[in-house]
């Protein structure tokens, strides 16, 4: 391990709270240029975007090392996926929400039916620190494809990846600014929520969401919450074992294990458990950690929450968890080395609280079904995981799990899918992003009806004859009745 400083640039000024409102009414005076472009305009110009960070992909590399203290490779992946989502919303804005016909049914044949999706106007985009460029990148093109302009409040401590985000786009569109940026902390994120905007599209921590959700009460703002997580995976007695191990370290420890969809509990069926602790054990040892080329990831980038990790650690520790690789001593500021624990009693923090750390608990069940049962205790429901040879019981066992994304045999799989929608469940939050939902949550459904003649029958009159009332629900029995 290395004890190299972590790189701290300056952070941008904060332009603070009384920012948001201007950032808006910006935002709101291009909207309807933006919107005037049309789905082919859009998505020429998005795909544009895209290609200009991929050009540029090494100067936001640097950005977000240096702003979260990750590794090359793991800034690199965060890049890649940024890429993959943005292009697809450029892409399938206009089949996810252009015009589409709907039947009238038959009791209202006599009419057309069409219906669009509209633009909501400014969508505020509040962003974490532990993916700052593809985290955003997602609802901040899902907005703008389906014709919203966005303010993006980017963490305060990742503000310039953010504003690095919203000028490549800028070289993109000129003089149109469909993407503005406000920085600061905690103020200017609720000024953002207060500030008028149409919708809210908030990650970060669950605790976050409710006083995000309290900001937006006051004008019924909607919002889409992207919350925290403690994703379960499960191993059943017929997994690769291998392979879980292979995944289950990575899904943990990959980002310092700073993931909302990161792995931090395993529950192992009892067969096969000591093994599978002893393949992840030897794999997790193996990792190298610090800010050099060869570092397998990187510091904690949140300093606090390296006293949160310690002291889950030494609580399960304390309460007669088995600390099978490092300990509360593996946290050496600003790193964490792997840390893997057994047995951890279920309503310790370290199983029932995120821990954000690479820390993994390795717990063993009787049976897959006291796997899925202790994998659904507790409030969060984001991702989840399952390994097992029988792709057809993974399939059944994931329909079990509260949780918004299952991998079946894989770990995180979704994320690098941009059609398939993400989000949570409880303390995880609702809404979705990715997909066509996530474009879909950006925008109103407006439903268009037209009459293309008078039908013979006709009940929404007060002139209706006296036998309109009586054909209809003979017409109605006769057709469902029985
Ligand atoms: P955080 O909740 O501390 O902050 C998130 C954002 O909210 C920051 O921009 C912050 O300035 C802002 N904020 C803080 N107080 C606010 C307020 N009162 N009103 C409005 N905005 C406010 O989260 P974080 O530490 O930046 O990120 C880590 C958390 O994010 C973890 O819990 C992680 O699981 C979660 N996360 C979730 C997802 C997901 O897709 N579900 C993805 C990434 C991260």
């Amino acid at each position: 391990m290395t004890t190299a400083t972590p790189p701290h640039d300056a952070p941008a000024s904060p332009s603070g709270a009384h920012d948001a409102a201007r950032a808006v009414s910006a935002a709101r005076t291009a909207q309807a240029a933006w919107d005037g472009l049309g789905f082919a305009g859009r998505r020429k110009v998005l795909k544009a975007w895209c290609a200009l960070i991929l050009q540029r992909s090494d100067e936001l590399v640097d950005l977000i090392r240096a702003e979260t203290g990750k590794t090359a490779d793991d800034a690199r992946l965060e890049v890649v996926l940024a890429a993959h989502h943005l292009r697809w919303n450029a892409v399938h804005a206009a089949r996810a929400l252009g015009r589409r016909r709907v039947s009238p049914g038959l009791l209202m044949f006599n009419h057309a039916v069409e219906v669009i999706h509209r633009p909501l106007g400014v969508v505020g985009v509040i962003g974490p620190w532990n993916y700052p460029a593809f985290i955003p990148v997602g609802p901040v093109s899902a907005a703008l494809a389906g014709g919203n302009t966005v303010v993006l409040k980017p963490s305060e401590l990742t503000p310039r990846t953010g504003e690095w985000l919203a000028a490549t786009l800028a070289e993109v569109t000129g003089r149109l600014r469909v993407l503005h940026v406000v920085t600061g902390d905690g103020t200017a994120g609720e000024a953002l929520c207060r500030a008028g905007v149409d919708k809210i599209a908030f990650t970060g921590s669950s605790a976050t969401a409710r006083r995000v959700l309290a900001a937006c009460a006051d004008r019924m703002t909607p919002a889409v919450i992207e919350g925290g997580g403690k994703d379960a995976m499960i191993v059943a007695a017929d997994a690769d074992l291998d392979a879980a191990a292979d995944a289950a370290v990575w899904a943990a420890m990959t980002n310092a294990g700073q993931t909302c969809v990161g792995l931090e509990r395993v529950y192992a069926v009892d067969t096969v458990a000591d093994r599978f602790l002893d393949l992840v054990t030897e794999r997790a040892a193996a990792l190298r950690v610090g800010d050099g080329p060869d570092a397998d990831f990187g510091r904690i980038t949140l300093p606090r929450q390296l006293e949160v990790i310690a002291d889950q650690v030494r609580d399960a520790v304390a309460r007669g968890a088995r600390a099978v690789l490092g300990g509360p001593q593996s946290v050496t500021p600003p790193y964490v080395a792997p840390i893997v624990l057994a047995d951890v009693p279920e309503d310790a923090a370290a199983v029932t609280e995120e821990t954000f750390g690479p820390v993994l608990v390795v717990n063993r069940v009787s049976s897959v079904a006291e796997a899925v049962e202790r994998a659904n205790a507790g409030g969060y429901g984001l991702g989840a995981s399952v390994f097992t040879r029988d792709r057809g019981s993974g399939r059944g066992v994931a329909a079990g799990l509260r949780a918004g994304m299952v991998s079946v045999n894989a770990v995180i799989a979704f994320a690098g899918m941009p059609a398939v929608p993400f989000g949570g469940v409880g303390d995880s939050g609702f809404g979705r992003v990715h997909g066509p939902d996530g474009l879909r949550e950006f925008t109103r459904t407006q439903a268009i009806t037209s009459q293309r003649f008078r039908p013979p029958l006709q009940p929404a009159s007060f002139r209706r004859r006296p036998g309109t009332m009586p054909a209809l629900v003979r017409l109605v029995r006769t057709l469902y009745g029985r």
